[in-house]
């Protein structure tokens, strides 16, 4: 990977690269902007490293739910006391910090509301595949990806009962999905052990192989492209308070020619006409006048990596009941799920680790050793919606986080939702249900 910090002046400096970052430089880079990005990690180690893998199309039913405020106390209280398997978790050595976020989540689980965030989640993954594929083509990165649906799958009668009016929500909005026997469950995935009542194959989803891997072809793709990959920690993104601004047309729309925005980093300065903040769920640390205003905070989530030389997946299935996915990747199944309010900085909690592999091991018996496991920060609104639009104190600053558990998905069409906003292009959809306005 080609490092440089020779040029100091850009149109566009980012902030982050993982998939959200990255798929803003690239549509930014088709729009002829000069582009920088900047990371303090390497290319590729970003969340969606340790994800799921699955380009989750069919998402659009969030974690509010009318029933979780009933539901969830009874889960975490019964994994305390009585060592109940759950994938729910809290910290509670930070819960006190996220209550402002708690009390803004549990206004989002009301019926109304609930139907808002659908509609709304549904409405930008439909666009999901147009904003995604675009880049991976470029990249010469469809080797990438494997088209062979995702399953989810129900081992209680009252789980799938429970789950009906969401697959009738995802049907209404245009979701393709099949409703599949368990016979069929076993026709599709005949290693699973025989639990399971009933699932539902989305066969327009798919797979990522390996997505840190992905990120690290876009991002060489950029810089190929002549955009530029700063190594480096971001301290501070202010304002230069400039006053005199000149606006250049690019092929898609103005361009400014102004260094409105300075990011410090490793003691070094460049400047920009816009800043995009697409550091997930660190992104408030660098935006301290937003502090108290954007309720952003992380669902923590796990994996680990199971040896797979004896159990076999063609594809990612999910155990909805048990909160997780069990993902094939080369020789091993990863397991991926849970939720955990906790914060940036605690440790793993090892009740939750033991448990995804507890649990996977009943749906494939035959999976063999924890070759590894993993920590990673799903960067989460309490109305499960993604932040994007610019700052609502400096218009040179755009926003582009709160992704929760669909960020891989929705990096692409992000990316080219804010390329639209900075040329001041239409976009064929409504976008105010992301913008950073509603916490204003
Ligand atoms: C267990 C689990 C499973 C998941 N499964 C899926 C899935 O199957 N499908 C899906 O669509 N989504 C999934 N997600 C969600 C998805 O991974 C995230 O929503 C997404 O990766 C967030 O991307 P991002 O670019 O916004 O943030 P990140 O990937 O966190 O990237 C932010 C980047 O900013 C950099 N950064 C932060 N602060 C600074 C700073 N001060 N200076 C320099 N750099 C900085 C970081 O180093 C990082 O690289 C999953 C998440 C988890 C935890």
């Amino acid at each position: 990977m080609t490092t440089s910090n020779k040029k100091q002046k850009y149109d566009i400096a980012i902030v982050g690269a993982g998939m959200v970052g990255i798929s803003c430089a690239l549509w930014l880079q088709k729009s002829g902007h000069s582009v920088c990005i900047i990371d303090r990690s390497s290319p590729g180690e970003s969340t969606a490293s340790g994800s799921a893998c699955t380009f989750a199309d069919y998402a659009c039913i969030p974690i509010n739910s009318p029933s979780l405020p009933f539901q969830a106390p009874s889960m975490i209280l019964g994994s305390m006391i009585f060592g109940k398997d759950s994938p729910l978790a809290i910290k509670w050595n930070y819960i006190h910090r996220m209550i402002p976020w708690l009390a803004q989540f549990l206004s989002n689980c009301r019926p109304q509301k609930v139907v808002g965030i659908i509609d709304a989640l549904a409405v930008i993954l439909s666009q999901a595949e147009n904003g995604l594929m675009p880049l991976i083509e470029d990249a010469g990165a469809t080797d990438l990806i494997q088209r062979r649906g995702c399953l989810y799958l129900y081992n209680t009668t009252k789980g799938y009962d429970a789950a009906r009016p969401d697959i009738l929500a995802r049907q209404e909005r245009g979701v393709s999905l099949h409703e599949i026997s368990a016979g069929e469950v076993y026709e599709m995935e005949p290693s699973l052990e025989h639990l399971f009542h009933k699932g539902v194959f989305f066969d327009r989803a798919f797979q990522f192989l390996f997505p840190g891997k992905l990120i690290e072809r876009l991002t060489a793709h950029f810089v190929a492209q002549g955009g530029t990959y700063i190594s480096g920690n971001v301290s501070a993104i202010d304002s230069t308070d400039q006053k005199t601004r000149t606006e250049t047309r690019t092929k898609t729309g103005t361009k400014s020619d102004t260094e409105n925005v300075r990011i410090r980093y490793d003691g070094k300065t460049l400047f920009a006409g816009k800043a995009v903040i697409a550091a997930g769920a660190h992104a408030l640390d660098l935006l301290p006048s937003l502090s108290g205003k954007m309720p952003l905070d992380t669902e923590r989530g796990y994996h680990i990596m199971l040896d797979a030389t004896k159990a076999e997946l063609t594809r990612p299935v999910g155990w909805a009941e048990k909160g997780f996915y069990m993902t094939p990747l080369d020789k091993q199944i990863r397991i991926a799920g849970t939720v955990e309010l906790g914060g940036l900085q605690n440790n793993y909690t090892d009740r939750l680790l033991n448990y995804l592999e507890k649990t996977a091991k009943q749906a494939l018996p035959d999976l063999g050793e924890r070759e590894s496991s993993w920590l990673g920060f799903r960067p989460s609104m309490p109305d499960a919606l993604p932040v994007i639009g610019p700052s609502p104190r400096d218009k040179n600053i755009i926003l582009a986080f709160g992704h929760q558990h669909v960020g891989l998905t929705l990096g692409g069409i992000t990316g080219k939702i804010v390329s639209s906003l900075i040329g001041e292009e239409k976009i064929p959809f409504d976008t105010s249900p992301y913008s950073p306005q509603r916490f204003q």
